[in-house]
């Protein structure tokens, strides 16, 4: 399976390389009007780099793998902190913690080479080495605080009930609600500064929007993406009353107030399907699963054995869990993706009826822009890593309800 999904891995990224490479020296009619050729070479050629780095994190990836099961290192690491006989859930948070970072080092020269190799080549990057630097021990810092007192319940629970499955995801479920519901308010501020939107003017029309929309938040908030990087963004983040609306400083900069607005309109469609709640949903039930899946391995000798891990336990087994999920879930990502793309669809038809669907196509070419997004993607790539539809098929379906309403407009 490993080698399965390396092998398709890559293929993907070829396939993709070809496709873009192909439509590189012409810009597809639909964009010609707006979109010049230069940007649209400098999007096919910030689409390859980055995909020969990722051909490089599969690769490592699959070695790191690896290296910790049948390589040894899983043992190593368990060797080292046997020694200071802890008791076992702490000597299972060690192992754990130490997992972690190591394997967040391994993945670190890879972060480097993306932040301060391509994003500078093409312009994007505003990190400097001491900000890249602070987030990284802010990263760890914060990790380790939340994560620490979740192991030690999660071990301690694994190590004291047969039917630990169940206990263990309502411990998961409680932990994971309450973070997202802290996130805005907590730990974001940790990473960026958030302003509420300044401009009266803005302002007003927003409010009228979301009155429109019957949607209650805690307010419009601008973040200093550029500390960063330029790319343009615009999200939803909390829970329940705690819910923000977050809009990039870059991106506050860059549209203008209808713009703003439809785009608002298109994260307000997301909340008026549910989209949210949808994919807490599915996340509940995967976990559940994986709960019971994991329950099952961790009492089978094969599991540990055929994997090269002479302890066996249960935070052996979690990290085991852990590590090999991801060469199975590769096959269910197409499916994954597919659902995501349909409520990027279904949020931008939203947008068409809330806001103004020429506003939103407005938007979305400075975002393709800005982002250096490919215009010509491949479609079998799209199918397993593209969480929002091809900007053709974007901007087809926004302008056929352009026609609608100009249709309607005429009667
Ligand atoms: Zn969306």
């Amino acid at each position: 399976m490993l080698l399965l999904s390396v092998v398709i891995g890559i293929w993907l990224t070829y396939r993709q390389q070809a496709h873009v490479r192909h439509h590189r020296h012409t810009v597809p009619e639909l964009f010609s009007q707006r979109i010049t050729l230069e940007s649209h070479q400098n999007s096919a050629d910030y689409t390859i780099a980055g995909l020969q780095l990722e051909r490089i994190e599969i690769l490592i990836s699959a070695l790191l793998l690896l290296a910790f099961t049948l390589g040894g290192g899983i043992n190593y690491i368990i060797s080292l902190w046997q020694p200071l006989q802890l008791n076992p859930p702490l000597t299972g948070l060690g192992f754990i913690l130490t997992f972690v970072l190591v394997n967040h080092l391994f993945g670190l020269p890879l972060m480097l080479w993306r932040t301060f190799i391509i994003e500078q080549a093409f312009g994007f990057n505003r990190t400097t080495w001491l900000v890249f630097l602070l987030d990284q021990l802010k990263e760890i810092f914060v990790t380790t605080v939340l994560l620490s007192p979740l192991i030690l319940m999660a071990l301690w629970l694994m190590l004291n009930q047969q039917q630990w499955w169940f206990t263990v995801w309502i411990l998961w479920v409680t932990f994971s609600l309450t973070l997202m519901w802290l996130y805005p308010a907590i730990i974001a501020p940790l990473f960026n500064k958030f302003k509420k939107l300044s401009d009266p003017e803005l302002e007003r029309r927003i409010e009228f929007l979301l009155q429109r929309c019957g949607f209650s938040s805690k307010g419009i908030y601008a973040m200093d993406g550029s500390r960063r990087s330029n790319h343009g963004n615009a999200y939803f983040a909390g829970l329940g009353r705690n819910k923000r609306i977050v809009f990039y400083d870059t991106l506050i900069n860059s549209l203008n107030h209808d713009e703003i607005e439809a785009v608002l309109a298109h994260e307000l469609g997301h909340f008026h399907h549910g989209h949210i709640n949808k994919r807490l949903g599915m996340m509940m039930i995967g976990s559940l699963l994986g709960l019971m899946v994991l329950a099952w391995l961790s009492d089978q000798e094969w599991f540990y054995s055929g994997l090269g891990v002479s302890t066996h336990n249960v935070y052996t087994a979690l990290i085991l869990f852990m590590l090999c999920t991801p060469v199975f879930a590769f096959l269910f990502q197409p499916l994954l993706m597919f659902s995501s793309r349909r409520h990027e669809f279904q949020a931008d038809t939203y947008a068409a009826h809330q806001a103004d669907a020429q506003h939103l196509i407005n938007a979305l070419l400075k975002l393709y822009k800005d982002n250096a997004t490919t215009l010509t993607p491949d479609s079998i790539y799209s199918s397993f890593h593209a969480s929002h539809p091809p900007a053709l098929t974007r901007i087809e379906n926004l302008l056929s309800y352009k026609d609608q309403k100009k249709g309607r407009n005429n009667q």
